[in-house]
């Protein structure tokens, strides 16, 4: 599309006629070759599988100027759904993988949050994460920030916080009341700001940095303003053995959450790599999520999750990046490594374990993520009333993969999701507006 139709895209009501691949469940995509999707005021209000458009246009009073033709090689998903993220860790993308969780915690992790004290380092790494995720595709994030709440207001515009008050190093951790109230301000804040796309979210950092009173206090404030609840559980078996040895009176990792009634069915829990049948169990009834990290789990040596076994019993799945334990704020490399390792598990496995396919890869990434963020009512795929979270992706854009004969559009969506990358996704929208 020329520069001049970027412009009218910003437009309250427009239709793009042309390929659209989005999931209606997890087994297989969904793909019209010549449909069109219909936006009013950024809610998808028609989903058509022949591109009926004068009959759209019509009734939505859209003049010929809103109707955007996809080309060769073009087609329309969802945006990708990035269930766990740490916005202040990016600048160690990439760096410190030499240790497991724990050690990396203390000598690379904690140190650099420290430094988002600075307000002027946490905006110049802010503003960087927020535009690189959005250019790689992603509309919705999960973040993590830091215990400090002038930065973390900083990134509120997709909302964050953090609380830590226990084995902190000196100079990182905070006082149970000063954690609490910190916490009640921070939601009111954001409650204040009235925006639908920037929601607060109550956050632990993991057991072993929050003592039991506080997160009972958490526990009790999601459940009075409704809100959702994001934490890590069970990444490595260091970790695993110190909560057992930490909190005598849980019957296990799980338990510990449960017991703080921080389990329900609008939280997130990061890497889920080691939990017991039991365990997995606790979270189905609760409907709680878990966010796949594969990236991160293979750089820290977490261990390898089966999320076919996660699936089979009933659990919601997304998928995170969890930079910057992954290395990567792409999805779309989150994808390959998920389904890397859900065939590295399988090799332990007898012939009838079937690794997860790259149709179920994009449904986790997308509606898969929508619904683990307890968000797929509003997001996650092509539903009329949704939001319009969406890519375009050109699989002919200069200087990316080479498209060199006819492909059918499930065959192009396969080779972006194993051969593409940001230079594919030309452009993304949030809520009907164009942001890329
Ligand atoms: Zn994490």
């Amino acid at each position: 599309m020329s520069q001049d139709s970027q412009k009218k895209m910003y437009n309250r009501s427009f239709i793009i006629v042309g390929p659209i691949v989005h999931s209606k469940e997890i087994t297989r995509l969904t793909v019209f070759d010549l449909g069109l999707i219909a936006v009013s005021d950024g809610k998808i209000v028609a989903v058509e599988e022949t591109a009926n458009v004068a009959q759209i246009q019509e009734k939505y009073s859209i003049t010929d100027d809103f109707v955007y033709h996809l080309g060769d090689g073009e087609f329309v998903m969802p945006g990708f759904i990035d269930t766990h993220i740490h916005a202040s860790q990016y600048p160690n993308a990439g760096l410190g993988y030499d240790m497991q969780l724990l050690d990396w915690l203390t000598t690379y992790t904690f140190p650099l949050e420290m430094k988002y004290s600075d307000l002027s380092f946490a905006e110049k790494v802010y503003e960087a994460v927020v535009k690189n995720t959005l250019a790689n595709g992603t509309t919705t994030a999960m973040y993590f920030a830091t215990i400090h709440f002038n930065s973390t207001v900083l990134l509120a515009n997709i909302a964050a916080d953090q609380n830590m008050n226990w084995n902190t190093p000196d100079g990182y951790g905070e006082r149970t009341e000063d954690s609490y109230k910190l916490t009640e301000d921070f939601i009111i804040q954001l409650k204040d700001k009235k925006n639908d796309l920037i929601l607060p979210i109550i956050t632990p950092r993991f057991a072993l940095s929050c003592d039991m009173e506080l997160m009972k206090m958490l526990g009790e404030l999601a459940s009075r303003y409704d809100l959702h609840i994001q934490t890590h559980i069970s990444e490595n078996v260091h970790e695993v053995s110190a909560v057992k040895e930490s909190f005598h009176d849980c019957t296990s990792y799980a338990d510990v959450y449960d017991k703080a009634r921080l389990l329900t069915n609008k939280t997130v829990l990061a890497h889920g790599v080691h939990l017991s049948d039991d365990e997995l169990k606790v979270l189905a009834a609760r409907g709680t999520a878990i966010s796949h990290c594969p990236n991160s789990n293979t750089s820290l040596k977490s261990g390898l999750c089966d999320v076919r076994r996660l699936l089979n019993a009933g659990i919601k799945v997304g998928l995170g990046t969890d930079v910057s334990g992954g290395y990567s704020l792409s999805i779309l490399n989150t994808i390959r490594n998920t389904l890397d390792v859900s065939i590295h598990v399988s090799f332990g496995k007898g012939e009838d374990y079937a690794p997860l396919t790259y149709h179920e890869a994009f449904y986790l990434a997308t509606l898969g993520g929508a619904r683990a963020v307890a968000l797929g009512d509003k997001i996650g795929n092509f539903e009329v009333g949704k939001d319009f979270d969406a890519l375009i992706v050109n699989m002919k854009s200069p200087g990316s993969t080479d498209i060199l004969q006819k492909y059918d559009t499930d065959a192009l969506v396969q080779k972006f999701l194993y051969t593409g990358d940001d230079r594919n996704i030309t452009k993304v929208y949030v809520a009907g507006r164009q942001v890329k």
